[in-house]
């Protein structure tokens, strides 16, 4: 594909009767980056002319999650519940050039021979009872159904599945508006299309049996036909459609999970669309890579634990300076009320690489906020013993007299201990990290002491000293053997 698609116009259209899934975002994330990289438009469309069952919430949820993603669009939103003069324009010009006609058929009675076919194992199709009634029409409410041709085939090109061939004789006259006036999703996506001259539709293979319907309209209504891609569903562990059994399928549970839009994005790409084995994307180069070509003919199964790695590299990769702002609210939610700096940038540089979501490296990176550092029990019981006393106050000593506190000078006072108590580095710097960060796994202990400051890490050493004095003082606390 080349020169001829810098035309390219994608639409995405949620129904706004729920949040953004996962698999909606991965439909939109495909339209996006086709339209990005052919420098094309990107078109976003709310389908909501089933007004009983969508709601502002939910388009908000859905304008949110696009806007949490970044993936922008070029023209919208626009509204089908707006437009409902153009498809009936399109509607009365159907009826009036003899392709769509009146069905007076009462609902009862077109369910009662629905039934019937089933009962008889044929499958249900309208009988076409309405379709040659002349004027004078009836009194009373009808819809108006699409005249399809009975014979001949109908063929999809599709990008992604080749050549689907459907029996004309197979398709119904469907329903293009109801009784009420409101259009059906087979036209009024159809009237959209065209009118809005969409060239290529990227969208969940769910919709492959609607495209021959689509595409018959297309061609009575005279638009181009756009290309068309169907992409294979995603599927949870168990290969049933990703459902909520499966764990969070929102997108902006993601975000409140301490994903990054970026980590999520290329977890969603890989999710159906491979180049060669490359497995983390920037965006820029997903853009620059992505082509409908690549993306396969079959399902991707959904798998949190490699969207947490995946999100993790996306972390590690990160300047800690641009990761702040967004591992902030994580904070804050703890209640601290920490300022973006310095210090912030060493905390995340330190965490970083140990961190898959930014809650995680909130919950890692709370003992340096803490004012009072609750200890690991059994911490508590190895390290916090009489015999550091000395070994804490020979520490705050030192401490005392350091200008600095660079990550050296404390390494130095450490072995400096060590050495002249001839014991083990290990022996000193285990209490210490026990009485700076209350566990017996933290990130390097001179970095965390670098972080904290004179102040903090001589305090923390001074309550771990009182702590101790009271557990002997106290037997049957925490210290007892
Ligand atoms: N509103 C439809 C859906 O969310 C759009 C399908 C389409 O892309 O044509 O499934």
């Amino acid at each position: 594909m080349g020169e001829e698609l810098s035309q390219v116009r994608t639409r995405f259209p949620p129904s706004p009767t729920g949040f953004l899934h996962i698999g909606g975002a991965r439909t939109a994330l495909f339209n996006w980056l086709f339209t990005r990289h052919h420098r094309g438009k990107f078109i976003l469309r709310i389908e909501d002319t089933d007004i009983a069952r969508s709601t502002e919430e939910a388009l908000k949820a859905i304008l949110d999650s696009m806007q949490w993603l970044g993936l922008d669009w070029d023209e919208g939103p626009f509204f089908q519940s707006k437009r409902l003069a153009i498809y009936q324009e399109h509607v009365d010009r159907l009826l009036s050039e003899g392709k769509a006609y009146r069905c007076y058929c009462p609902p009862e009675e077109l369910e009662e021979k629905r039934k019937r076919a089933l009962e008889e194992r044929k499958k249900p199709k309208y009988d076409g009872k309405c379709r040659n009634l002349s004027p004078p029409y009836p009194d009373g409410p009808y819809a108006v159904r699409f005249k399809c041709p009975q014979e001949g085939q109908t063929v999809v090109e599709d990008l992604v599945k080749g050549r689907v061939v459907f029996e004309n004789a197979e398709l119904d006259d469907l329903i293009i508006q109801r009784s009420d006036g409101m259009p059906t999703y087979n036209f009024a996506v159809v009237v959209d299309d065209g009118t809005m001259g969409i060239t290529h539709v990227i969208r969940g293979d769910d919709h492959v049996n609607n495209t021959p319907r689509q595409i018959l309209l297309f061609r009575a209504l005279g638009y181009p036909l756009p290309y068309f891609a169907h992409v294979p569903m995603i599927l949870g562990p168990d290969r049933t459609r990703l459902s909520k059994r499966h764990g969070a399928e929102s997108v902006m549970a993601y975000k409140e999970m301490g994903y990054l839009p970026e980590g999520l994005l290329n977890y969603l790409v890989r999710l159906g669309w491979s180049y060669g084995d490359q497995e983390i994307f920037s965006i820029g180069e997903l853009i620059e890579k992505f082509s409908l070509e690549n993306v396969g003919k079959s399902a991707g199964i959904f798998n949190p634990e490699k969207l947490r790695s995946i999100n993790g590299d996306h972390i590690k990769g990160r300047e800690p300076s641009k990761l702040a702002p967004l591992l902030l609210p994580f904070i804050k939610v703890k209640g601290y009320e920490i300022g973006e700096g310095e210090k912030l940038n060493k905390i995340i540089s330190n965490l970083k690489a140990r961190s898959k979501t930014l809650i995680e490296m909130a919950n890692q990176a709370e003992f340096f906020f803490k004012g009072e550092i609750e200890y690991e029990e059994e911490a508590a019981k190895k390290f916090l013993r009489p015999e550091v006393i000395d070994i804490f106050e020979e520490l705050i000593e030192g401490f005392k007299g350091m200008k600095t506190m660079s990550e050296a000078e404390v390494e130095s006072l450490f072995r400096g201990i060590a050495q002249r108590r001839e014991i083990k580095l290990v022996k000193v710097a285990q209490p210490a990290r026990v009485a700076l960060t209350g566990r017996t796994v933290s990130p390097g202990l001179f970095e965390v002491i670098d972080i904290l400051g004179k102040g903090q890490t001589i305090r923390r050493l001074e309550k771990a000293i009182g702590f101790i004095r009271d557990s002997v003082a106290c037997p049957g606390g925490e210290n007892e053997d």
